[in-house]
């Protein structure tokens, strides 16, 4: 890997300058003060302001001191002070705005406030500041420069590990009980790190003027040390006499800045698998990949299933203030999920079920709140501390989510991030972890297994990226597997073959799985028990056998909707007309109601209950359950 970096680097325009230029300022740092310090600091008054000439090629300064050669020397000091400079800024800098970025919603705001407000002071105000409280001298400026550019990178670096907080891969790593502190360096700073290395870099030039300028004000470096602001003062003074004086410096100031522009462009290529790797393209689906068997049996019936639920979730409440008033996203809802059993949950779009997903998951961010209580694996998640939850959650629930690109981390390779959690968890070896991973590969069809653990995720096609995550989930052996629309970015045949993997991986484990999909026909065939959720709340709830049986008017719309080869071709499927309710604006009573062909009265005043019927089936409708509410006014 190493030799594809550099090959990549060669065929990088500005990585050859880049190369040069710092290789030349580093042997200039490092032979220079050796060979020219002497000469550099030898006076004579007699050849003071002399323009440039065959024996001083940059002309001599107002104490007849060679130009050039003070400069060469100055770049030890000017360059290594600058270099300290930022990366004290980088460190400081990251850990101020990464860590802001990974606090409690709660405090985050403050953290970015105050980094807000650090900005709002000129840098080089603050590094005088800092520079004039420690005094002058090198120590106080390369101090002062740190903390004043740290304040610039934390800010970047905030807004970078934000915007990879919430993406997917991060997400599923915090259910898989991921610490935070190798969520921050593996996650946020690995996905984060080309852009970051330009700052950087960047910050390296500012550094390098910042301190010039202290030294121009008398704050940086003191004589008889010499730095390339230092000698900037004094040519400035001189200017009108020897001009050169001051250009030399200014222009190994701007030159300097360029090489590390360069520099970090280049290291954040390098940096990038995306850019680096050979063939970031799509690779094609293998062809020995199992077919699928088409439309399964339900593998499990209920009557199979243990009488403790894996998952039991009651009276769930998910809300969020919205407009200066609060919303219910998710309303009283319960359900359960037993060992072995798939239970599928079903809606359009901004019905819930997502919500629900996460609410279980521990997901539920900041302003929006959930309530209820939510046992998993027998423990009530809400009495246990949050080191024990996240432990039950890491080593009991793995998540797939609809897509497996945005799933896992593109900057680590696949066999690192599969066997993480497994590693922290259960304390497993690296080469225990990885072989548990080739044979859970093996076991979800995943081509070539030895293969893809050195791979990048962008060298998978989306059907192995979506086995790879399945594998990771089930790492820890969990006992409740999630899976948000796990095949609605794959193509049909891919969609398949994952559901038959599921399908197989319940079969073999007996691992509970909560399915979630705006997809009926997908549910029906593939779930013991199906839940229709409706704005938030859960409409119906039945054996996958009794789809066609249904007795919720909006099950019965989604069924209707669903296309059958049976069907003679020129009948028009089933249409339910409107659409789901926006969130800020449910209907009053059951919020199917203006959709509703047999809408009652009461339908748009009072909420349904979901009452039980035959003991197998929950439905929440006035008129389907009307023999059972009978005394109820209509
Ligand atoms: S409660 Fe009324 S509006 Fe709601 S689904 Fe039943 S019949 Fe339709």
């Amino acid at each position: 890997m190493a030799r594809v970096r550099l090959a990549h680097l060669r065929r990088t325009p500005g990585a050859t300058i880049a190369i040069v230029s710092i290789g030349v300022i580093l042997t200039v740092m490092i032979v220079a003060p050796m060979l020219f310090s002497k000469g550099a600091s030898e006076l004579n008054v007699f050849l003071a302001n002399q323009g440039p000439g065959s024996h001083h090629w940059l002309g001599t300064d107002n104490l007849g001191r060679d130009i050039l050669k003070r400069l060469l020397v100055a770049t030890r000091l000017s360059i290594g002070l600058a270099l300290i400079a930022t990366s004290l800024s980088a460190v400081f800098g990251f850990a101020l705005g990464g860590g802001a970025a990974v606090l409690p919603q709660r405090v985050r705001p403050i953290a970015l406030r105050f980094i807000d407000m650090m900005l709002a002071f000129p840098a080089l105000l603050v590094a005088i500041f800092v520079g004039a409280i420690i005094g002058p001298g090198a120590t106080g400026a390369t101090l002062g420069v740190g903390i004043a550019g740290s304040f610039y990178v934390a800010r970047v670096a905030s807004t970078l590990a934000i915007s990879v907080t919430n993406r997917e891969y991060v997400v599923a790593a915090r259910v898989l009980g991921v610490r935070r502190s190798t969520l921050l360096t593996r996650y946020i700073l690995a996905n984060t790190a080309d852009s970051l290395v330009v700052v950087i870099t960047a910050t390296i030039a500012n550094a390098i003027v910042f301190l010039s300028a202290l030294s121009f004000l008398g704050l940086g470096v003191q004589s008889p040390q010499i730095d390339w602001g230092q000698m900037l003062t004094q040519g400035v003074q001189q200017f009108y006499l020897t001009p050169v004086a001051a250009l030399a410096p200014a222009i190994a100031i701007a030159l300097t800045a360029l090489s590390f522009g360069f520099a970090g462009d280049a290291l954040a290529r390098l940096l990038n698998p995306l850019l680096w790797t050979a063939g970031g393209s799509e690779r094609p689906e293998p062809q020995h990949a199992p077919a699928s068997s088409g439309r399964q049996p339900v593998p499990v019936s209920l009557r199979q299933l243990d009488d403790e639920p894996v998952l039991d979730v009651s009276e769930l409440f998910v809300s969020a203030p919205s407009n200066g008033t609060t919303v219910d996203i998710v309303s009283d809802v319960s359900f359960s999920v037993a060992r072995g059993e798939i239970l599928g949950i079903v809606g359009e779009s901004g019905s819930g079920k997502t919500t629900i997903a996460n609410a279980i998951a521990q997901l539920i961010q900041y302003p929006a709140v959930a309530q209820g209580t939510i046992r998993l694996c027998g423990s009530d998640l809400s009495e246990l501390s949050s080191k024990q939850r996240d432990r039950l959650l890491g080593t009991s629930v793995a998540t797939v989510f609809q897509d497996p690109l945005a799933a896992l981390n593109p900057a680590l390779r696949i066999g690192t991030q599969v066997t993480e959690s497994a590693r922290f968890h259960q304390g497993l070896s690296r080469g225990t972890a990885i072989a548990r991973a080739i044979d859970l590969f093996r076991e979800v069809h995943l081509p070539a297994a030895e293969h893809q653990i050195r791979r990048y995720p962008h060298e998978l096609s989306g059907g192995m990226r979506q086995r790879t995550t399945i594998a990771m989930g089930l790492m820890n052996r969990p006992a409740l597997l999630i899976a948000d629309e796990p095949t609605t970015a794959l193509d049909v045949t891919i969609q398949a073959q994952i559901m038959d993997i599921l399908q197989s991986i319940n079969r073999t484990h007996g691992t509970a799985m909560v399915m979630i999909s705006h997809n009926l026909a997908l549910i029906g065939q593939n779930c013991h028990r199906i839940l229709i959720t409706y704005a938030g709340r859960i409409v119906e709830e039945l054996p996958a056998d009794d789809l066609s049986d249904a007795h919720h008017p909006y099950t019965r719309g989604l069924v209707g909707s669903v296309p059958d080869m049976s069907q003679p071709l020129n009948l028009p499927l089933t249409q339910i007309p409107g659409s789901v309710p926006d969130i800020h604006a449910r209907p009053s009573g059951c919020a199917f109601h203006p959709r509703c062909p047999l809408a009652e009265p009461i339908c748009g005043s009072e909420v349904p209950p979901l009452l039980g019927r035959n003991g197998r089936r929950r439905v929440a409708c006035w008129v389907a359950n009307s023999d059972l509410t009978s005394s109820q006014p209509r």
